[in-house]
């Protein structure tokens, strides 16, 4: 998708701070953080929402990012893996993402 952000960003035309990257995804920290870690794992490929028909490998490779984005960050206390679907749900960026946050004690609620 030509005018699609982080498109751009999985192929490097335009800055992020990477934290994880193979094949199938890249994971960045969020420019507008909502926690001490607020890391955002994607697909390269483009897909809207976590309901996009989303290969298997891709979802796979997704929740091993998050592993790898917990492992660097230092997540070990604990974090939590969010995916806005929709505008209703507060969906910004129409390429799917998960927010991994953490750094700091959370609390209970969702949100
Ligand atoms: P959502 O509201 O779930 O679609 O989340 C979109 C997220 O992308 C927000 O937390 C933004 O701060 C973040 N974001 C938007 N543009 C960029 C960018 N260029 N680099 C890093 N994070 C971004
Ligand atoms: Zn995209």
């Amino acid at each position: 998708m030509s005018d699609c952000i982080f498109c751009k960003i999985a192929e490097h035309e335009i800055p992020a701070t990477i934290v994880y990257e193979d094949d199938f995804v890249i994971a960045f920290d969020d420019l507008n953080p909502q926690a001490p870690v607020h890391t955002l794992v994607i697909p390269k490929a483009h897909h809207e929402s976590i309901i996009d028909d989303v290969p298997a490998e891709v979802l796979a490779a997704m929740a091993h990012a998050v592993s790898e984005v917990a492992r660097i960050k230092g997540l070990e206390e604990g974090f939590r893996v969010i995916s806005n679907k929709g505008e209703a749900a507060g969906q910004t960026v129409m390429h799917l993402h998960l927010h991994v946050l953490g750094g700091k004690s959370l609390g209970e609620s969702l949100i």
